[in-house]
């Protein structure tokens, strides 16, 4: 393909594109293939001879498309948001285009460059901490990882890293290996899976301890188990907080959990991969929530909100901490936004030489080869640069606050029916709800939801009943989607309860 000819199908897929996410309203949100489906459209072997761009595009709509789940449909209501804007698409172009590879400094400034000053605009942008900002004069700063789950192993990696050295400081009889199998890391039981897989590619024993009727891991509990661990020759070194878990977007107790690592020497990181907190607005109990429902909750909140900046207390005790822009924030996956209160533990745990990997000036600025796992990385604050200019900080905040006022537009419809239930607070964009009655109702209106495949929403499991989560997803999502989804979800009620008799 010389370059005329990759201009014009550039242009061709960047018009596919545009039309794909225009129109995606109209495409059903959940594919209808089989597994293996694939198998018959395409031939078992590659071409011999090249073929045209134009029959490849023509293939997306016969071969690719019918096996896509459609995640920017606003339709799409399961899991949380996987970011799309039109600026962080743009910023995906122009980083394929460069194709550089920034594993430090000298293989390409501005990549590092840029990285450290995206993280500064952000920091800034949720008022983290000052320690977590390269401008502030200390070792914290930021860095763009693949996933909030690269963002926990690295920094549990560190962690235990930093505890065997401390450890052998202190008892240079005990070798690195019997350090590391005593070692625990503690999180809730609603963290993100990924929490636990973290302690398995770690290899260190990760307990998920009990959280309370708000699923928030509190102090107590935290404390307890670092007493019980320590009572039995263990070395407790790693907390995993989290910041609205997954099932139902709750808020782990980060004032009572921070003191308690902080004295105990324990690394606290931060989960915040979707959401943020708010003292006032963390879960209450299903039964009490109508009757508790404090004032704040008429409004949105979310970390780049200002009027929501007091939502992390307790963030000032964490040494990492993570959030996904490409949740959220509109800068398209992969882009998880990881900072650490003190970067030379990162050096020190990962640094490993080679003379290919020295350059002039080395050590005027960071070489993020070291604070995460591959060698190799992308240029990815580009399309962080491009999302933070074209919409500036008001165009985020209102986009934040749009999507709440979405989530709270569809929870006055779930409670003004009394056969529904919310069955925990909604913050953010998450609305847990379940049919009154037995489990068995909920359980089948999920069914029914995901075989007419007309919306897409997940189930999940609160105090051991079935419950349905609503998330307001999509950028495209309008209050007319809200209504649809309600439609649907209400007639498909009627029926079930119709059929029941109740
Ligand atoms: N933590 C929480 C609370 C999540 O909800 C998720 C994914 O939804 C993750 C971590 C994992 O994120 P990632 O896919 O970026 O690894």
């Amino acid at each position: 393909m010389d370059v005329e000819e990759f201009r014009k199908f550039a242009k061709a897929a960047v018009d596919y594109v545009a039309d794909y996410l225009e129109n995606i309203r109209e495409r059903p949100v959940l594919p209808s293939v089989e597994p293996g489906y694939l198998q018959e459209l395409i031939p078992k072997e590659a071409p011999k001879k090249p073929e045209k761009w134009q029959d490849i595009l023509t293939d997306m709509e016969r071969v690719i498309m019918p096996g896509i789940t459609h995640w920017q449909s606003p339709h799409f209501h399961a899991y949380f948001p996987a970011a799309n804007s039109y600026p962080a698409i743009v910023g995906e172009i122009l980083n394929t285009g460069i194709s550089c590879l920034g594993f430090n400094w000298a293989t390409s400034p501005a990549c590092t460059e840029l990285e450290v000053i995206m993280m500064d605009w952000l920091a800034k942008l949720l008022d983290l901490p000052k320690h977590f900002l390269a401008s502030s004069g200390g070792s914290g700063g930021g860095v763009l990882q693949g996933s909030a789950s690269e963002s926990t192993l690295v920094a549990l990696l560190a962690a235990r890293e930093n505890t065997v050295k401390n450890v052998r400081q202190k008892h240079p009889e005990m070798d690195a290996g019997a350090i590391k199998a005593k070692l625990v890391a503690y999180s809730s039981d609603q963290s993100n899976s990924s929490i636990e897989k973290a302690g398995v590619l770690g290899s260190v024993i990760m307990r998920l301890l009990p959280s309370d009727e708000k699923c928030r891991l509190r102090g107590t509990t935290l404390e307890q188990a670092i007493r019980n661990d320590r009572e039995k020759g263990l070395i407790p070194f790693y907390v995993v907080a989290n910041l609205g878990t997954t099932g139902t977007c709750a808020f782990d107790r980060l004032d009572e959990l921070g003191p308690i690592c902080k004295r105990e020497g324990l690394w606290m990181h931060v989960d915040a991969a979707y959401a943020g907190r708010d003292k006032e607005t963390a879960l209450v109990p299903m039964d009490s929530y109508a009757q508790n429902r404090p004032e704040v909750l008429r409004d949105g909140a979310a970390f780049i909100c200002p009027e929501y900046r007091h939502l992390m207390a307790g963030v000032q005790f964490a040494d990492s901490f993570c959030f996904n822009p490409h949740k959220w924030l509109l800068v398209n996956f992969e882009c998880s936004a990881m900072w650490v209160k003190d970067s030379n533990v990162l050096v020190e745990a990962f640094d490993v030489d080679r003379i290919y990997l020295r350059y002039k000036n080395q050590g005027l600025a960071p070489d993020y080869r070291h604070w995460q796992i591959s060698l190799s990385r992308r240029f990815r604050s580009l399309k962080m640069w491009l999302v933070l200019r074209l919409y500036g900080a008001q165009g985020l905040q209102n986009y934040i606050r749009q999507q709440v006022a979405l989530a709270r537009e569809f929870e006055a419809l779930v409670r003004a029916d009394d056969r529904f239930h919310v069955v925990t607070e909604v913050v953010l964009g998450l609305v847990c709800f379940r049919l009154k009655g037995p489990d068995e109702l909920t359980r089948r209106l999920h069914e029914r939801l995901m075989v007419r495949k007309k919306i897409y929403v997940i189930a999940a499991t609160l105090h051991d009943k079935y419950i349905i989560r609503f998330v307001v997803c999509s950028r495209m999502t309008e209050s007319r989607d809200i209504h649809f989804a309600w439609e649907e979800i209400r007639s498909q009620a009627e029926i079930i309860f119709a059929s029941n008799n109740v």
